[in-house]
């Protein structure tokens, strides 16, 4: 099938063929007809298989006749992370080029005052993280009512994330006689339930199995006897396995910093980005990877979901991830858009139990990878001095992912004053909370179950991460006496007594 049969118009044609793309992908050549047409769609499709384009692409062709009025958006795309919503707004420009479309983007971390402005003179496009977007409703500077098109993107991320009341009151504020399109990557009870609640007899349409991984993805697991080896272990692959570039994820923020000062220190050109680096830093990283500078990004799970980076060569699993959907996520960063990928995942003892369900979940074994086993005790001096050492203090289950956890963010976006750009309370409403980059407004009866903050914003016990490493070194005790010759020696005293 070729990009010609789907309706489309010259103009976006002309576009997608300057990208070089020629043919679409699948769920571009299901879903595009249906959207064309005004018909709902239910998209099941992962990240990496072409689904932005499959909405972008419509929505060109279907805005380009209209005008959009002040504060009054035509089109709304709802986002998780403020980097996918800067991703899709990417797309907008590249295959809006010969339309005139306007565009906003709502996301934390960049003044109000900007984006105020750009409401103001009336938007085709608007993206944004629900947080924000509704935090501009409230200041009564967008009306959704002139919605005629609206995208709910990475829903189960969304619902991860503890968004959905707040999807819910932004769809109660579009008007019904809206085309929703909803992607999800899977299919929970509670986005079944959002599809029941707010789309109208939609178009399904599905590529592939929920929860499958790539085939186009190699994969292995290295087994590593002690955590405090993990870092000697990664630089071993990176040097032996033909990487070009590569994610390597890693739980915490916490971890994602000392690994990225460890690469750092051992030579290799490494970024790092977690929820607790501000806008601009992240967005410089991450054009950095893109553009080949930096060959190794250490992200945590909440700033890299989703990202588009088309040619990374390997993803690692510093950490197994402690739910298993998001092994299919960080693996598919790799193997995109038709690409070969590898992906190697780290696994300790303690890990067993992660890799497991991961394997449990994918129905399939994670074939080993062996590595020298001469490469697992060098290195330990330049690693003592390159980073923080390891506290082997990994949470079996973080706590913002047990049932029933809650948001310690006090503050939220909610109390933010109007009309202050640059002010004091911009700087706190931005700073992030300590595990996230976009934040539900609320939790109603608990109803937001969010799962994938950085899990490392505990309290400091002792000297958290900066325990010198002399103090951690395995020290030889004399062997403790059981309590048979404890008792042994009591009676012998006594009797020489
Ligand atoms: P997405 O799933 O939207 O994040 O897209 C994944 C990657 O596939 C992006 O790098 C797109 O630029 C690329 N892509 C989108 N459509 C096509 C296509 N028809 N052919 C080849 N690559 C594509």
């Amino acid at each position: 099938m070729t990009f010609d049969e789907l309706g489309l118009t010259p103009e976006v044609l002309k576009a997608v063929a300057e990208t070089g793309y020629t043919e679409p992908t699948p769920i571009q050549a299901q879903a595009i007809p249906h959207v064309l047409a005004g018909k709902d769609v239910l998209g099941i499709a992962q990240t990496g298989t072409g689904k932005t384009a499959s909405f972008t692409l419509p929505m060109i062709d279907k805005l380009s006749r209209g005008r959009a009025k002040a504060r009054m958006p035509r089109s709304l795309i709802l986002e998780p992370t403020r980097e996918l919503a800067a991703q899709v707004a990417e797309n907008f420009e590249k295959y809006g080029k010969y339309h005139k479309l306007s565009m906003a983007l709502l996301i934390g971390g960049v003044s109000f005052g900007d984006q105020e402005k750009k409401l103001d003179r009336g938007v085709d496009v608007l993206i944004a993280t629900p947080g924000r977007l509704l935090d501009h409703c409230q200041r009564g500077k967008v009306l959704l009512t002139g919605v005629q098109v609206l995208v709910i993107d990475e829903a189960d991320r969304m619902l991860d994330m503890g968004f959905i009341p707040d999807i819910e009151e932004i769809c109660r504020k579009i008007p019904f006689t809206r085309q929703t399109l909803l992607f999800s990557a899977t299919m929970p009870p509670e986005i079944q339930r959002l599809t029941e609640n707010f789309q109208h007899a939609p178009e399904r349409v599905e590529v592939a199995r929920a929860s499958s991984a790539n085939e186009r993805i190699k994969q292995a697991q290295v087994k590593i006897s002690r955590r405090d080896q993990k870092r000697d272990a990664l630089r071993h692959i990176i040097d032996t396995e033909n990487v070009k570039n590569a994610i390597i994820f890693c739980n915490r923020k916490r971890d994602v910093s000392v690994l990225h000062r460890s690469l750092d220190k051992h030579g290799y050109s490494t970024g790092a980005i977690h929820g607790d680096l501000d806008q601009s830093t992240r967005m410089k990283t991450l054009e950095g990877f893109r553009s080949g500078e930096i060959r190794l990004l250490v992200a945590s799970d909440v700033a890299a979901r989703g990202l588009d980076i088309p040619d990374v060569s390997h993803v690692f699993n510093f950490d197994p991830p402690t739910h298993a959907e998001d092994y299919v996520h960080r693996i598919g960063r790799t193997g995109r858009a038709g690409k070969e990928g590898a992906a190697f995942t780290l696994v300790t003892p303690e890990d067993r139990k992660y890799i497991e369900a991961i394997e449990k979940m994918l129905d399939t074994t994670i074939p080993v990878h062996e590595i020298g086993a001469d490469k697992e005790d060098t290195d330990s001096k330049a690693e003592a001095e390159a980073s923080a050492p390891e506290t082997g203090e990994e949470e079996t289950e973080p706590k913002s992912r047990r049932r029933g956890g809650r948001s310690r963010k006090k503050k939220t976006d909610e109390a933010q004053p109007a009309a202050e750009a640059s002010a004091p309370e911009e700087a706190e409403a931005e700073k992030p909370e300590p595990a996230a980059e976009e934040k539900p407004r609320r939790t109603r009866g608990g109803r937001n179950r969010r799962r994938d903050r950085d899990d490392d914003d505990d309290k400091i016990v002792g000297m958290g991460d900066h325990v010198p490493a002399f103090m951690l070194r395995e020290v030889k005790l004399p062997r403790r006496r059981s309590t048979d010759e404890e008792d042994a020696s009591a009676e012998k005293e006594t009797e020489e007594a």
